[in-house]
């Protein structure tokens, strides 16, 4: 199933680490440094702009307002079913289509679809890990870092079908309730290990137009890509043109 395919689950990635690290458009400032005159820092992405990323990749998600209460073993964890019962925590958006079973599996694996402040915080560390692979010089280097993800954040491949309710495909987190940052890092330094065997370079890179800086994907047999977008590429052409003038 395409939403499984290792190309998709890098998009994912590399979408993820965009909004998480780069909240604005593209050509904007990183999440956390001043938004341009007048603008305060902003303190990172919402959880909301985070879910609908995930939402765009077929995830099911409920954004939570506030950290901490609903995560891990909270009550609300594997209590009950996730799908059509009434809104979620978040008091609106319904779950759907994410690897969520309609009904738990059985008490203690369903899967968490809330996604709460603290989720975004660690998910925005695991972004960091991810954009280093993508800013690695050559192949070896990107080797190098994906091999230390994996080592500390994989565990063995293991298939699931989330109960039946989607294709069998692969997850090499620790269980289908891992918390969202286990399975962001430890799904995207696979897919990114697949992809750099697949091509042998590394594949993406960060935006080389130096008020940008956001990772895009690089899968082309030509040469390496080196902006996010079309918007970046001008900029910096024209930013050269004065230079020089
Ligand atoms: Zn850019």
């Amino acid at each position: 199933m395409k939403v499984h395919s290792t190309k998709a689950m890098a998009a994912r990635a590399v979408d993820l680490c965009a909004v998480l690290l780069y909240a604005g458009p593209p050509g904007g400032p990183p999440a956390g440094m001043p938004a341009g005159p007048g603008a305060g820092p902003s303190a990172g992405p919402s959880v909301e702009s985070v879910a609908a990323v995930l939402r765009a990749h077929g995830e099911t998600v409920v954004p939570v307002h506030g950290a901490g209460p609903l995560h891990g073993a909270g009550p609300l964890h594997g209590a009950g079913p996730v799908h059509g019962a009434g809104p979620g925590p978040a008091g609106g958006d319904l779950p759907v289509g994410r690897d969520v079973p309609a009904q738990p599996v059985s008490p203690g694996v369903a899967m968490s679809p809330y996604l709460d402040e603290d989720d975004v915080a660690a998910m925005r560390e695991a972004a960091e890990r991810l954009v280093e692979v993508l800013a690695a010089p050559g192949p070896d280097e990107a080797a190098g870092l994906l091999n230390r993800l994996l080592a500390g954040t994989a565990r063995p491949p293991r298939l699931t079908s989330h109960g039946g309710t989607s294709p069998w495909h692969v997850h090499v987190d620790s269980r289908d309730d891992a918390p969202w940052a286990e399975w962001f890092l430890a799904s995207s330094a696979m897919a990114l290990a697949v992809l750099l065997a697949e091509h042998q370079r590394v594949p993406g890179g960060l935006c080389a137009s130096p008020g940008c800086r956001r990772p895009y994907l690089d899968l082309g047999g030509g040469s390496p890509r080196r902006y996010c977008s079309a918007r970046c590429a001008p900029r910096e052409r024209v930013a050269a043109h004065r230079s020089r003038a």
